[in-house]
């Protein structure tokens, strides 16, 4: 059932076109344009059925005035007895809907108002369509800068970019569908974590944003993110099954608005800034702009799951071989954590001497096999090994070394061995 306001200053007319709408729609009645004005502000009818020709203001200026006050398009028919052709086509050249003349026939006008509202319907469905991504039914990035630009300019709240953490490896080793299906999912969570009030769209491959209206407090936030970064984990895990070892995630970079501004593409570019310092520190986190990357509970979560990606990432016994380049940033990422927490993580680094090139494997072989999966390991080199061993007290890393070399010296390859250590930092 549509809501119809009909705008006509004889009341008889008003009564006719009413009783005839009223068995199919919802009918308010104006008899004027500035009580019709009025009543479509605080009503907002599907659409109007109003006179023409009204003392003091005429249809077309109603609809003017309407449009003008309006940021979506306003439906409106005209009723009128003037049969020029003239005014006829000046109606549907100020964009009225539809153009009906008295006296009014029953099955006339409601047909003529039935075939106005499909099409009304229809472009609404188009609309809708138009903005949205049509994978993950988000709103797409053209409708999320539009629409979430108007939150910036009149709301507060906080504006937060996401992006999904080593996605690219679900496409290479699981295919581009299963990529697909946790775009999918990832979408879902987040439409899940935000109320109706707020808005959620796609606005790259993996890159999402959000806006939060009226929350003011960055704790939130952040625990929606580990919220997400939990629940992605155990998605993946139900698609992929549980050998999975794709340190899958989001990095969130967030901004309160207006305090940093009510400019979108502003705002935009300081979320940026804080996704990229969270990219920087160890991914499967959130930062705001302007703070320091938190150190309260949430860095707890963040230990929790560094620990997690660790042990995840490898299945085997023993602790994770990395590349340097990651080695650096998981090293960055515990440095942090020790500074600001004082957790116990320690560094060793060790130098095997020998021109045997499979001892050398061998040695690596023996390190991966002697540490515990949370431990990282990389090959520096030809002859240096680095290793941080998470959550050790110092006092256990002269064991850690023991073990170490106790191994070695039972495997009779040869080789000298020499190691620094040091707290990380
Ligand atoms: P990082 O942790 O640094 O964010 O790296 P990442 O592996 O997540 O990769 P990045 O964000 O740099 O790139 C996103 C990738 O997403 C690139 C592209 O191959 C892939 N991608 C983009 N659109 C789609 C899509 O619609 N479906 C699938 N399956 N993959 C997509
Ligand atoms: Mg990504």
């Amino acid at each position: 059932m549509a809501k119809i306001l009909i705008v006509d200053d004889e009341n008889m007319m008003l009564r006719i076109a009413s009783k005839i709408l009223s068995k199919e729609h919802e009918i308010i009645c104006a008899s004027s344009g500035a009580e019709a004005i009025e009543i479509f502000q605080r009503e907002k009818p599907d659409l109007i059925l109003s006179d023409l020709l009204m003392p003091e203001m005429d249809g077309y200026e109603l609809h003017r005035i309407l449009q003008e006050k309006s940021s979506e398009p306003v439906s409106i028919m005209f009723m009128t007895s003037d049969d020029s052709d003239e005014s006829e086509s000046k109606g549907f050249e100020v964009g009225a809907a539809d153009y009906i003349r008295k006296p009014l026939k029953a099955e006339v006008l409601l047909r003529r108002v039935k075939n106005v509202l499909d099409k009304i319907d229809k472009i609404q469905d188009l609309t809708e369509a138009a903005s949205l991504d049509l994978m993950t039914g988000l709103l797409n990035k053209t409708a999320a800068q539009r629409e979430i630009s108007k939150l910036c300019a009149t709301s507060q709240g906080v504006l937060a970019l996401f992006d999904i953490d080593e996605f690219k490896l679900v496409n290479d080793l699981y295919g581009h569908a299963m990529g697909d299906k946790i775009l999918i999912r990832f979408a879902e969570l987040l439409r899940g974590m935000i109320r109706s009030t707020d808005l959620a769209g796609r606005i790259g491959g993996d890159e999402f944003l959000i806006f939060c209206q009226n929350i003011h407090d960055d704790k939130i936030i952040f625990n929606r993110a580990a919220f997400l970064n939990h629940q992605l984990i155990i998605s993946a895990k139900n698609f992929m099954g549980e050998e999975m070892n794709i340190p899958l995630g989001t990095s969130v970079g967030a901004v309160f608005v207006p305090n940093e501004g009510r400019d979108f593409s502003m705002l935009m570019a300081k979320a940026d800034k804080a996704l990229y310092k969270v990219k920087h520190h160890g991914k499967h986190g959130c930062a705001f702009f302007g703070e320091e990357i938190s150190t309260d509970e949430t860095e707890h979560k963040n230990i929790s799951q560094t620990q997690m990606i660790l042990s995840e990432r490898n299945h085997e016994a023993g602790a994770y071989f990395i590349d340097f380049e990651k080695f650096k940033a998981v090293y960055r990422f515990e440095a942090r954590l020790n500074d600001n927490l004082h957790l116990p993580i320690n560094f060793l680094e060790l130098t095997l001497e020998t021109d045997n090139d499979d001892a050398r494997e061998d040695f690596l072989e023996l390190l991966i096999k002697n540490l515990r999966r949370c431990d990282c390991v990389t090959q520096y080199g030809r002859d240096q090994f680095l290793i941080i061993l998470t959550d050790t007290p110092p006092e256990k890393v002269d064991s850690v070394r023991r073990k170490i070399l106790d191994a070695w010296q039972a495997k009779k390859l040869g080789g000298e061995i020499t190691f620094e250590s040091g707290k990380i930092f």
